[in-house]
């Protein structure tokens, strides 16, 4: 989220909540898997953990710890994602199944 003047931007719709009080945190908006508890950013349609497609969107905790981080520069061989992309590892507060 970018704020210009005082309206605030959502760069890219979807991906976390919009604060409705001044007070109020944006918040992840991630993806549940119902069957292992496997928890993701960003929104996944299947686990990668179980493999299963029974997932819910849930929003996720503004705290957490980061492991590990990277920007990938090269595309995968057979992938419609574009070169260049960031991935993390990171635990989230009270989601301690976290991808
Ligand atoms: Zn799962």
């Amino acid at each position: 989220m970018v704020e210009e003047g005082k309206q605030r931007v959502i760069l890219k719709e979807g991906q976390f909540t919009m604060p409705s009080t001044p007070g109020e945190q944006p918040r992840l908006i991630g993806s549940r898997c119902r069957a292992c508890g496997e928890y993701f950013f960003p929104k996944q349609v299947a686990c990668a953990n179980c493999l299963k497609q029974d997932m819910e969107e849930v929003p996720l905790s503004p705290r957490g710890k980061l492991y590990s981080y990277t920007i990938v520069r090269q595309r995968p061989p057979v992938s419609r994602t574009r070169g260049r992309y960031r991935r993390c590892r990171s635990s989230l507060a009270g989601h301690p199944h976290s991808r």
